[in-house]
């Protein structure tokens, strides 16, 4: 298959960047990143430590002082000049994000472009961080409620999207006025680095955004988490590292925004547009080879069109090419590394010697790579590992029921509440289904649902507080709230 030639040059110019950037970090162990879909190292980076955890916390204090007072304007105005930079990038950017983390480049393209609308989205956001002024309780007073920036941010990232997870957490931080560190997933740096190049040359202070790479997320963790001065922690990951980073950050009473996983319902009643439920899956489904947290992980189906539905998916699963996501054409690309395909290898077992069946795929490609086969398995039950935990993996697992009631339970039988979805041409079951699932993102007849303008988050097990949107700068902001008194009668 042919490899975009302009991709990898510019691949290559922006690895030789990176390379620049971080070797003026001397005296740090190196780690290698590697290119999934090859097991080349890409480059070898700094691997930074809590004492330049502390630094960059005493740097960035000191920076927010001046970036507090700027006005909303001015620093739209570099944040705008940021997306603009990343924009000119774009393909390079595409390309570094799909040799770092394995994603098809026509998603890596995907994600950058959505990665910078949240710059842009909050780049005017900024501006709306209104206050009130409350009808006094008594005549010589005047109750007025301001917004004002948090203070330090900390934020941990994951490797499933390596540049939309920055900007969205990076975006409205700055644009509410404050200061932050992004301690990148040690798989996918790079894409971090590359982000923030690009916003110091746009103009913001270089202590105010820094990226801390490390091959020991633990050490910077336990820096971010234990520090009174740090007033803030984002973070997107795995539930049990959010319960224990939130157990970390209560010690100094932190706020925190905690995206985590997901276990998303995808449900198909009798009476959707079955072509395209069929599409919406495949989508939501096999996007980033199964490795989001918002993927369809239980697809379940009603009765009297679960065959139906079976063939016409199957079809389609069938016609997805697996390979380098460099390469034009391919659709899913490889698993970010090699416990990712043991968890899936495992997931995939226990169902079949539970009685699950493989209609298709079901197999990684060799025991060295890091591919693995879209997999379609039916006669899943609920109770089976793979309908309860988060497969991360392009398998399908596909359950059947009967009412819309069983459908609702069923759905909310999980410790998890991020996305769900169904399918329904009946705008009654429309309404009550969306209602009835205890879920934070609800796609109706939609397979993909993220915006910059729409609030991601979840319920349960699942999270807490939201991103993008008009809702995601208040993570960003402490309501103060001042009395004015003495005014005369
Ligand atoms: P996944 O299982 O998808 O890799 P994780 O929750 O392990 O998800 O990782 C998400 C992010 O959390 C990554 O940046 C990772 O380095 C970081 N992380 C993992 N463990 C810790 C920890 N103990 N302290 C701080 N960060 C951590």
């Amino acid at each position: 298959m042919a490899s975009n030639p302009h991709a990898l040059r510019s691949l290559a110019e922006w690895l030789g960047r990176i390379a620049d950037y971080t070797d003026a970090i001397t005296g740090r162990e190196r780690f290698p990143i590697k290119n999934p879909a090859t097991n080349e190292i890409l480059v070898a980076i700094p691997s930074l430590t809590a004492e330049d955890a502390n630094a960059a916390i005493t740097n960035s204090l000191a920076a927010a002082k001046e970036w507090r007072r700027t006005t909303a304007q001015a620093r739209a105005n570099i944040l705008h000049k940021w997306a603009q930079l990343i924009s000119e990038h774009h393909e390079a950017l595409a390309a570094l994000l799909t040799a770092e983390q394995g994603k098809p480049l026509v998603e890596a393209r995907g994600e950058i472009t959505y990665g910078t609308s949240f710059i842009t989205w909050f780049a005017e956001e900024g501006k709306r961080a209104y206050g009130d002024i409350i009808p006094t309780n008594a005549p010589t007073r005047r109750l007025i409620v301001t917004k004002e920036p948090i203070g330090l941010v900390a934020a941990i990232t994951p490797w499933n999207f390596p540049n939309a997870m920055i900007t969205r957490k990076v975006a409205p931080a700055l644009a509410a006025g404050c200061p932050i560190l992004v301690k990148p997933a040690e798989d996918t740096p790079l894409s971090a680095i590359a982000l923030e190049i690009l916003a110091h040359e746009a103009g913001v202070p270089r202590d105010l955004f820094r990226v801390l790479p490390t091959n020991s997320p633990a050490e910077i963790g336990g820096v971010f988490t234990k520090h009174p001065d740090i007033r803030k922690l984002t973070f997107t990951g795995s539930t049990p590292v959010g319960k224990y980073l939130m157990q970390e950050s209560a010690y100094t009473v932190k706020k925190v925004s905690m995206e985590l996983g997901g276990n998303a319902p995808f449900i198909v009643f009798d009476d959707a547009d079955l072509d395209a439920a069929v599409a919406g899956a495949i989508l939501s489904k096999f996007r980033n080879a199964g490795q989001t947290c918002v993927c369809a992980n239980r697809i379940l189906v009603q009765s009297s069109i679960y065959s139906q539905f079976i063939d016409k998916f199957t079809e389609k699963v069938e016609s997805l090419i697996v390979g380098n996501g460099i390469d034009e054409g391919v659709s899913v690309g490889p698993l970010i590394n090699k416990g990712a395909i043991d968890k899936v290898q495992q997931l995939l077992n226990d169902s079949l010697s539970q009685g699950a069946r493989s209609i298709v795929g079901g197999h990684p490609f060799d025991s060295s790579s890091l591919f693995f086969e879209p997999t379609v398995l039916c006669d899943v039950t609920p109770g089976m590992p793979i309908a309860q935990s988060e497969i991360f993996g392009p398998i399908a697992p596909i359950i059947r029921f009967e009412t819309e009631e069983e459908a609702v339970a069923l759905a909310n039988d999980t410790p998890f509440g991020l996305a769900a979805y169904f399918w329904t041409q009946d705008l009654g079951r429309a309404w009550r289904v969306s209602e009835a699932l205890e879920y934070g993102m609800i796609g109706v007849n939609e397979g993909t649902i993220s915006s910059e303008a729409a609030p991601f988050g979840g319920m349960k097990e699942s999270g807490i507080g939201r991103e993008g949107s008009k809702y995601g700068l208040d993570e960003f902001l402490e309501i103060k709230y001042t009395s004015m008194g003495g005014l005369g009668a």
